[in-house]
C-alpha cells in the first residue's frame, strides 16, 4: 500500500518510519504525479500558511482538492489538520484550507505560554492513553454531525475522524507508538 507523504515543507521522516513499521510503503509527494500514484496520504506538521502557498506554487492544490473530494483517505497531523479543516480562525487570510472533514479549527489555539506541552490522551478506540506531542497546536473549536472526536483536551477536540480523513492536533510521529498511524491504515480500503 504506498502511502504519500506530503513533502512540501515539514519533517516528513517520523511518518515515514511509523509508516514502515507497519508494512506500509512511504512515497514522499511534491508533485501532481506523484499524488496520483498514492493510495492514501499524509499531510505533517509545519506551518500551514507556508504549506497552503506551497501547495498553489507546486500545482498541487487542484488535484489534492479532486483526490480529498473523491474520498483519499488523508492523515492530517497539527498543520495538516488545519490543512484539510473546512473553516480555520487565526490564519492568514490568503490562506486555503481543503474543507476536507467539517471542523473548525484556532491555530496556535493553547496560546503562547504553552506552546508545546505533551499528555497522555485517553483516545476512544485504544486501551491504553495515548502519549501527544503538542507543538503551536491547534484544536478544534467546532464539529460538524458527521465528525468523530475521539480525543479532547480540556474540552478541545484534538483528534477527529470522518470518514477516511483522520486528524490530530498532535504529533503522533513523533513518538514510537504506532497506534494512530495504525488506525490511519485501518481508513485505506
Ligand atoms: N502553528 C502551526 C500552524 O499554524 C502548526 C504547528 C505544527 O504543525 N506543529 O501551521
Amino acid at each position: 500500500m504506498k502511502v504519500g507523504l506530503l513533502a512540501l515543507q515539514g519533517a516528513v521522516g517520523p511518518h515515514a518510519e511509523a509508516l514502515r513499521d507497519l508494512g506500509a510503503t512511504p512515497v514522499e509527494v511534491r508533485t501532481p504525479e506523484q499524488l496520483a500514484d498514492v493510495d492514501a496520504l499524509v499531510v505533517p506538521g509545519g506551518e500551514s500558511t507556508t504549506m497552503s502557498k506551497l501547495l498553489d506554487t507546486s500545482g498541487l492544490a487542484g488535484p489534492l482538492a479532486e483526490r480529498l473530494a473523491a474520498g483519499l483517505p488523508t492523515f492530517g497531523t497539527c498543520a495538516g489538520m488545519i490543512v484539510l479543516a473546512r473553516t480555520v480562525l487565526d490564519g492568514r487570510a490568503d490562506q486555503r484550507s481543503y474543507d476536507a472533514i467539517d471542523v473548525t479549527v484556532r491555530r496556535n489555539a493553547f496560546g503562547r505560554q504553552v506552546d508545546s506541552f505533551e499528555a497522555d490522551l485517553d483516545v476512544a478506540g485504544l486501551d491504553e492513553p495515548f502519549h501527544a506531542v503538542f507543538i503551536r497546536a491547534p484544536f478544534v473549536e467546532e464539529v460538524g454531525p458527521g465528525v468523530e472526536v475521539l480525543a479532547a483536551v480540556d474540552g478541545h477536540p484534538v483528534l477527529c475522524r470522518q470518514g477516511p480523513i483522520l486528524v490530530s492536533a498532535f504529533h503522533p510521529e513523533l513518538t514510537s507508538d504506532r497506534r494512530l498511524h495504525a488506525v490511519f491504515l485501518t481508513l485505506i480500503p
